[in-house]
């Protein structure tokens, strides 16, 4: 054999391919659960029950009180691009939703057991449906793959099972179910805080008692102060600035210019010492996966050279890409807009901020 020659092209296998791409959107238990944590906002849940066992690796589920799925959809549910939040090419850059590729549902069903239970308002039961590979499958072998009805309140529940079951590697990979509940509870206190007004519950299968419980109808602070404790919450400044300043706040939306954004921020005084440093990032709504600040934040230095942390930074760019590109000159106006406010809590000091 002549090992300089090429080797022929071949086209992959159509069930490996769906595989690979699964594997770049759910990478573990925590990834899984920040999609259908999503899935469950943009179908505007008010109340949010998360059920988790053996690190979400033996079971993840996910019951929400949203708009639920329409029968009729369910046999296309889990299929690669399909999706309610996209139609056209010119919707992407209006969507007010998160997702929009169709791939979470699909991506779950070709490395887990998928399930979905979920009622509309005008359907008068739920339906059941079970997905392998991005198709309807039967509940066991032999039997019907077709929706079943049962009894149920509207909106909808999704049961993932045997997570990485068919993918060995990646489940080696995660032995350890201690950490990956932790991330887990990462995920749903982020999202709790940025979604206060609706309620998150989340505990372990079989437990009567709850790991993370925040009410609906509640507002940042609240939530920081009941996932992240009171000595955090008692010392929460929060300021909202724009890329036109600090005070532009009311301008009509129909003036702003290109590459517009505003910002939210909540983020502890001078009074609030801390060993570790938190940081919830939120573009779009979307929980942008830092655990630390950029560069020029996480360098604003008061003067005992403790360090501010920031709870909750929450930046609207209305142009996506322009957030990345000039994110230097964001971040500098995060940082003035921050250090504006700790200067204005009525201490006489100065500060100064290194970058
Ligand atoms: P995407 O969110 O990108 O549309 P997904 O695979 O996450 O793709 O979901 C596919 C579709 O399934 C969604 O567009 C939505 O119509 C429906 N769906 C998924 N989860 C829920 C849910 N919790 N409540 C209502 N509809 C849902
Ligand atoms: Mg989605």
């Amino acid at each position: 054999q002549d090992a300089s020659a090429p080797k022929p092209i071949r086209r992959l296998e159509e069930s490996l391919v769906n595989k690979i791409a699964a594997g770049e959107i759910i990478h573990r238990p925590a990834s899984a659960l920040k999609e259908l944590i999503e899935n469950s906002l943009d179908a505007k849940a008010t109340s949010i029950r998360i059920t988790v066992k053996d690190g979400g690796m033996k079971l993840l589920q996910i019951q929400d009180n949203g708009t639920g799925i329409r029968k009729t959809d369910l046999p296309i549910l889990a299929e690669r691009f399909t999706t309610s939040k996209l139609q056209s090419f010119s919707d992407l850059s209006s969507l007010q939703t998160f997702g929009f590729r169709g791939e979470a549902l699909a991506s779950i069903s070709h490395v887990a057991h998928l399930s979905v239970t979920t009622k509309t308002k005008s359907e008068s039961c739920a339906w059941k449906a079970y997905y392998l590979d991005g198709s309807l499958t039967p509940a066991k072998p032999g039997q019907s793959s077709d929706p079943k009805p049962c009894a149920g309140n509207t909106g909808t529940t999704i049961t993932a099972e045997d997570l990485f079951y068919n993918t060995p590697t990646r489940l080696a990979a995660l032995r350890n179910s201690n950490e990956e509940y932790h991330r887990i509870l990462d995920v749903v206190t982020r999202y709790a805080v940025h979604n206060p007004a609706v309620s998150f519950v989340c505990k372990k299968a079989g437990s009567s008692g709850t790991d993370i419980s925040t009410p609906s109808n509640s507002t940042v602070s609240q939530a920081i102060n009941l996932l992240y404790g009171a000595t955090v919450a008692r010392d929460l400044l929060h300021t909202k600035f724009s890329s036109e300043g600090p005070d532009d706040m009311d301008v009509d939306e129909s003036e702003r210019k290109e590459g517009y954004w505003k910002a939210d921020a909540h983020f502890t005084g001078t009074n609030y010492h801390a060993k570790k440093l938190v940081f919830l990032l939120f573009i779009n709504h979307r929980l942008v996966e830092s655990q630390y600040p950029p560069k020029g934040l996480e360098s604003i230095r008061l003067p005992q050279e403790s360090i501010g942390s920031f709870v909750d930074v929450n930046v609207h760019p209305t142009k996506r890409e322009v957030h990345f590109l000039d994110e230097e000159v964001i971040v500098e106006k995060v940082a003035d807009a921050i250090q504006k406010e700790l200067a204005g809590q009525g201490k006489s000091r100065t500060f100064q901020y290194q970058t």
